[in-house]
């Protein structure tokens, strides 16, 4: 304000000697001035119209809840007649559109806030949820954080503003799809109006818009269950260039979670056979007369995680890189599972194979238990992501 007066009082110094032709001349321009801001205005919002419409869009997110079925069973309205339940099925004219009563549409018995477009791929049906940014994180938010007690509501503010930044990332994925995001941890777990949890709506609507951002740009926002004392650097779970803010850091806070550290004992008959079979799944397929000798664990010296395994046979060496070494050493009654972590270290005693490991998750990025116990501490939820993200910032979107 203070600034205001300031330059009001350099434009306008001495009211008195301003000539009357000026004012005259004012006040004759004053209709056609005004002519010209309304069309200016107009033509400004004219303008502006594709820019809202593209805001509106931005905010608004396609999450395919349904992938690939026969038959679906929808309640909403269509056409501007409401039904309990449609029975869409393949001999349906898609695209269907379906739109909410009362605030939400009901999928298979599933009730969502947003609308519904239903669409045919091949001859499978998929049902994508047109929903908002923040309605989508409220039924996003519960289910990675799970239930919390208020004290540790900074964490579920942490957690939202991570999963909000990952949402706008991987917006338009799927663009040949026409989708952004699977309803999956495929990318978020989304559980719709179910989920939701009152606690956690209040993190949500305190952090609202807020996203996370490295020099300007939003980030990457990876995060897992636990990391079991220190997160991994990025190549420790990928390939690829490695963002600043996805490097190993110590996490003191991660202790009372169930999965900080584990162990796994196998004969080792079995664990051979595993390894086997499980070299198979990464397309290495070792001939019937080819043995394993034995194997080496190469690590990451900050991390302190597996970034290879060099796996020697009578015949050949295998280098395994850091993205199979979860799938290499999975578990032996999960033929689809991943070992825990790649925190590990393994060891033979007798005729046992033993393998301790810490945490849960690919490691990078946030640590959910991580998150957790510095609330429990009295960290803030900018606190909490500037941990797990070195050098990013929480900005508006
Ligand atoms: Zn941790």
């Amino acid at each position: 304000m203070k600034q205001i007066n300031t330059e009001a009082k350099i434009l306008f110094p001495e009211p008195c000697i301003i000539p009357e032709e000026f004012i005259q001349c004012k006040q004759i321009q004053i209709p056609k001035m005004c002519a010209y801001y309304v069309i200016f205005g107009f033509l400004l919002f004219l303008n502006c119209i594709p820019y809202i419409q593209q805001r509106e869009r931005i905010n608004l997110f396609r999450v395919a809840i349904v992938c690939g079925v026969d038959a679906a069973v929808i309640g909403g309205f269509k056409d501007n007649k409401f039904y309990e339940g449609y029975p869409v099925t393949l001999n349906d004219v898609f695209p269907l559109y379906f739109k909410s009563k009362g605030g939400k549409v009901i999928v298979n018995g599933v009730p969502y806030r947003g609308n519904l477009e239903i669409k045919k791929f091949g001859e499978q049906i998929w049902v994508i949820n047109a929903v908002n940014i923040e309605d989508y994180l409220k039924g996003v938010v519960p289910c990675e954080i799970g239930q919390i007690t208020k004290n540790l509501l900074e964490s579920a503010k942490a957690q939202t503003v991570a999963a909000r930044t990952y949402a706008y990332a991987h917006y338009d994925q799927y663009q040949e799809l026409g989708f952004d995001l699977y309803a999956t941890i495929q990318d978020q777990v989304y559980a719709g109006i179910n989920a939701e949890d009152e606690l956690i709506n209040i993190a949500i609507k305190k952090t609202r818009g807020e996203i996370l951002t490295y020099h300007g740009r939003s980030i990457e926002a990876k995060y897992h269950s636990t990391c079991g004392g220190r997160t991994a650097d990025f190549n420790d779970a990928w390939p690829g260039i490695a963002p600043a803010y996805l490097r190993s850091v110590k996490c003191d806070y991660c202790q009372d979670s169930p999965h900080y550290t584990w162990t796994k004992v196998l004969d080792r008959n079995s664990f051979f056979q595993n390894l086997r079979s499980r070299l198979a799944k990464i397309d290495i397929n070792l001939t019937e007369k080819e043995f394993i000798k034995g194997f080496r664990l190469i690590k990451n010296p900050v991390s302190r995680h597996v970034v290879k395994v060099i796996l020697e046979t009578t015949t050949n060496e295998y280098p395994i890189e850091t993205y199979n070494v979860r799938t290499l050493l999975g578990d032996f009654n999960d033929p689809g599972g991943l070992l825990k972590s790649n925190y590990l270290t393994i060891k033979a005693k007798g005729d046992s194979i033993i393998i301790d490991g810490q945490g849960y998750g690919h490691g990078v990025g946030m640590c959910q238990f991580g998150a957790i116990g510095m609330a429990r501490k009295g960290k803030n939820y900018k606190q909490i992501l500037y941990h797990y993200y070195p050098g990013t910032k929480v900005i508006h979107k």
